[in-house]
Order: structure tokens, then sequence, then C-alpha cells
């Protein structure tokens, strides 16, 4: 089961619990506290962190939760170096148990070179960081416009029922972007309203799930390399 919290200005915090096993992964550790008082709150005791990428954002409760918990931390191979505390590392590809789960990484070099996704086809849910974003992408801070499109790929190629947990909330300003270059797409302006009102009651618009990206994402809709490169371009710009 999965539980999401927010933390810090704009991120998402993850639970992944496994009831038979009793194991509790937290995907990242944005916030050590918020992420300890979320365990207390559901009686799960910390034993994973599943990290998505270096971003302090994304490991900067590490070490924390790591003395206080004794827990292991499994990351990308192609981060090792730039994740504390980092015991365990999967490439692209491999499928490691959690408790009842399989979970698969995916590399999604784009937003940093080591990125990489968590995939639990059980769950039909993916954690993504920051990726693929509910109607957006990660920004390009290490890897090429090539690189991203090719992420991407991979999780637009997941079932399209696939719930997908970004790390962050940036859907309205996402979308604010998506609607102008991408005007007259009905799902795109539905999904809008909807994440509009979610947002005046202050729910969480995440997960979103791969068909409605596939519909309404102008990044997971781009064709080729090439226009995906000027539509990052133009929303760096916007
Ligand atoms: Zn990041």
């Amino acid at each position: 089961m999965i539980h999401i919290f927010p933390c810090l200005s704009d991120n998402y915090g993850f639970l992944l619990h496994d009831p038979i096993s009793r194991l509790t992964a937290s995907i990242d550790s944005p916030d050590a506290t918020e992420i300890d008082k979320q365990c207390t709150d559901h009686g799960y005791t910390l034993t994973h962190i599943f990290n998505t990428h270096h971003h302090f954002d994304h490991v900067g409760g590490n070490l924390e939760l790591k003395q206080k918990h004794g827990l292991t931390i499994i990351g990308p191979k192609d981060d090792e170096a730039r994740i504390p505390g980092i015991d365990v590392t999967y490439a692209d590809g491999d499928i490691f148990k959690f408790g009842q789960f399989d979970i698969h990484m995916i590399a999604t070099p784009g937003h940093t070179k080591g990125h990489c996704a968590y995939y639990i086809p059980k769950l039909a849910s993916a954690f993504v960081g920051d990726t693929l974003f509910a109607l957006g992408c990660g920004r390009l801070f290490e890897g090429s416009a090539a690189q991203m499109f090719d992420s991407i790929g991979k999780l637009r190629a997941l079932p399209d029922a696939t719930k997908i947990y970004c790390a962050h909330e940036y859907t309205l300003a996402n979308g604010a972007f998506a609607l102008s270059v991408d005007p007259h797409n009905e799902d795109l302006q539905a999904y809008m309203e909807t994440a509009k009102d979610l947002r005046a009651q202050g729910q969480a618009t995440i997960p979103t799930n791969i068909a409605r990206e596939k519909s309404a994402n102008p990044f997971v809709r781009a064709k080729n390399a090439l226009e995906f490169a000027t539509l990052r371009q133009a929303k760096d710009n916007f």
C-alpha cells in the first residue's frame, strides 16, 4: 500500500508498505521529521529508503533516518557516489524483491545523469521522482533532451492504468504551459479543471496515470527528440 503526503514547499513524500512482511520504504527522503511522523501515525517501522536521484530535496533525510532506524538505502548504480548512505545499487532493468512486491528499476536519465524510477507491477504504480510530472517533465540539469525523451518514452510504455507518483506538486503551473502549446486539447482542458478543483480543496493532484498523461501532457505527446527539446526550452522560458 502507498501513502502520499506533502512536505517541504512543494515536494511529496511517499511510504510503500507491505503488510505481509511489514517492510516499509520511504521513496526519497525529502523531510526526515515528516517521514518519521507519517510512519508513527501509520504504525510502521521504516526499513528502507529508495532514492530516485541525488538532489538534496530527495536525499536530505537519508543519513538522519539511517542513523535512527538502521535502515537500508537503495538507489541507482549510476548515482552511487552522490547518494548519502547508499547500501544497495541496481541498474536499468534490474528487478528486486521487497516483501511481496517485485520492484523494477528503470533508468531515467535527463533531470540528472543517474536518475531512476521504481515500477511496481503488482500495485500498477511507479515512483518517477523528477522525471515525469503531471502535465510536465523535469528540468534538464545534467542530461540532454534526447536522453529525457527516451526516459519519458520508457515511462510512456508502461500500462495505461499505471499510477504515476511524481515528487512535486507542479500540476497547475505545468498545465498553464501545456494549454499555451495545445489550447484545443479537450482532455487537457478537462484535466486542468479537475486539478484546479483539487488544489482549491487543498488536495494533491498526484498520482496521475499514464493514460491521462498520454492524452494531455505535451512532453509525453512529443513525437521526437527535436520536438521534445523545443518544448522543454519553451517551458524553461515560459
Ligand atoms: Zn531533482
